[in-house]
């Protein structure tokens, strides 16, 4: 499979369906170890993003994830607009001037894509964030011949549910310490929807690299 800006658009507008499904949801999360506005955060964000690029003529995927990338850094409050946008933007610069990618160069995107949310939000793995979803996603990605969408779906949903017993060490929720356990961290439930719609674009089955 070749991953090009229609596809990228499919992702992201995938992703817009599920985070507005899914915005109560995500702003109960954020209520019992937040303050309440993530799916708020998140539903306006992509709502703009998709408005953007709907009305976005793009060449290449770098200038695509670029208008993402931006619109969530200026559109959305919270700790979620700069972390996704700087995804967005990372995987803009590594993308830059490509008409379509291989499923190797889109993962190795996001790579850093993932790299640079580290580098922003100072999280590892076990921190009770959203990198203990897309760390574990990456190096799944990373190291398969072929990419199942249903196990990708999988292991996001199951790294998300993972989270609920962490105790938050970075964040808001970070201020309740051991109260934090027993509560799926919202920015890691709105990664899985991210990682369950790019999922959705490989066809059934698999995606060979
Ligand atoms: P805010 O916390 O500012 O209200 P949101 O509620 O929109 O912003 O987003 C909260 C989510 O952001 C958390 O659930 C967590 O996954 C993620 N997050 C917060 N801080 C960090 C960080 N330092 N590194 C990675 N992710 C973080
Ligand atoms: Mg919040």
């Amino acid at each position: 499979m070749t991953f090009d800006v229609e596809q990228a658009k499919k992702w992201i507008m995938t992703f817009n369906d599920k985070i507005q499904e899914n915005k109560e949801y995500l702003t109960e999360l954020d209520q019992a170890i937040g303050d309440g506005d993530h799916g708020l955060n998140m539903a306006r964000g992509f709502q703009e993003t998709v408005k953007k690029i709907t009305e976005g003529k793009y060449d290449d995927l770098g200038s695509l994830f670029k208008d993402v990338g931006m619109t969530l850094i200026a559109k959305v409050g919270g700790a979620s607009g700069p972390l996704y946008g700087t995804a967005f933007m990372k995987a803009s610069l590594a993308l830059k001037g490509k008409k379509e990618v291989d499923i190797k160069a889109l993962v190795e995107a996001l790579a850093a894509s993932l790299d640079g949310l580290k580098v922003r939000g100072k999280a590892q793995v076990g921190d009770k964030t959203m990198i203990d979803v897309w760390e574990p996603v990456i190096e799944y990605m990373k190291n398969r011949e072929t990419i199942h969408s249903k196990e990708l779906t999988d292991l996001s949903k199951e790294k998300m549910d993972g989270t609920k017993e962490l105790e938050a060490k970075k964040g808001r929720a970070a201020y309740l310490g051991k109260r934090s356990i027993g509560h799926i961290d919202p920015g890691a439930a709105s990664s899985y929807l991210l990682f369950a719609s790019l999922a959705e674009l490989f066809e059934e089955g698999e995606v060979a690299q």
